[in-house]
């Protein structure tokens, strides 16, 4: 009684064909397993899949808030294993919202380099304090010469796209070095059409990757590499509303004032 811990919400069976396959997320029982009520409740109830999955004890080196990034690190981690990034690579992260700075630090820890992309000059200051290689506005001339000093010529090894915009996915893939992978981690409008030069993605032999969600594996990592300090989220913690403060918390991050809003349940006290 009393232990603080950390919860993801999906569990998968890790015994069918597409758990498997390593494709943890398309399970069907990880897309049946949920909380009860799910996530922004005052309490919640843990089904004893999750209690035995994907539930861990919060180091007493965590705050709450910092151990809530457990999942969507999670979820980064196992993207980065998706997109076979090697501990040399140079890496865009195209988008430096609370996902892009996690993936920029995870390529950083791993010893890669990695350029941001953003165009809200805040966001670029917070990746340049939390060891970016380099950021940049957007596809500039000094980004383009940057990323071709970096790489001796030949492109990217990886962009990642933690936002998008069709017109942007050709462009993105046109920064990759021959044999680069494009990881996609943002969606695009239902209605969206993307225009792929089919025979650059042959001739050059590109990668185009997905990844979606995160294995218990993952977020066993996850906790660790945040109670190590590995990745650093404090910068991104300071922002916490109680749940009746739902819409207010929307309308600040839609409307970027801040990069991330934890909502906290009235009864419990927040340690910010
Ligand atoms: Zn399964």
């Amino acid at each position: 009684m009393g232990d603080r811990v950390v919860v993801a919400h999906h569990v998968p069976c890790g015994r069918c064909h597409y758990c498997c396959h390593g494709n943890i997320s398309m399970c069907a029982e990880f897309k049946k397993t949920n909380l009860d009520p799910g996530g922004f409740a005052e309490f919640v109830r843990v089904p004893v899949e999750h209690v035995e999955s994907v539930a861990f004890p919060i180091p007493d080196s965590l705050t709450d808030n910092e151990a809530s990034f457990m999942e969507p690190l999670a979820c980064c981690v196992r993207a980065v294993k998706r997109a076979g990034i090697q501990s040399s690579d140079v890496v865009v992260v195209v988008g430096l919202g609370s996902i892009g700075l996690l993936f920029m630090q995870l390529i950083r820890h791993a010893g890669g380099k990695c350029i941001g992309l953003d165009l809200d000059p805040a966001r670029r200051e917070l990746a340049d304090s939390l060891r970016s290689t380099a950021t940049f506005a957007g596809s500039e001339p000094d980004f383009e010469e940057s990323l071709a000093s970096m790489t001796n010529g030949r492109g990217a090894d990886a962009v990642l796209l933690t936002a998008a915009n069709p017109p942007l996915v050709p462009t993105a893939l046109s920064w990759l070095r021959a044999g680069g992978t494009c990881l996609v981690f943002a969606s695009l409008h239902p209605d969206s059409d993307v225009t792929l030069d089919w025979n650059q993605l042959y001739y050059r032999e590109i990668n185009i990757v997905t990844s979606y969600s995160a294995s218990p594996d993952d977020l066993r990592e996850a906790l660790q590499l945040l109670a190590n300090g590995s990745v650093r989220v404090s910068l991104m913690t300071g922002h916490t509303f109680p749940l009746e403060w739902f819409s207010e918390a929307l309308a600040a991050i839609e409307s970027r004032t801040i990069l991330k809003a934890i909502m906290t349940p009235s009864r419990v006290s927040s340690d910010q």
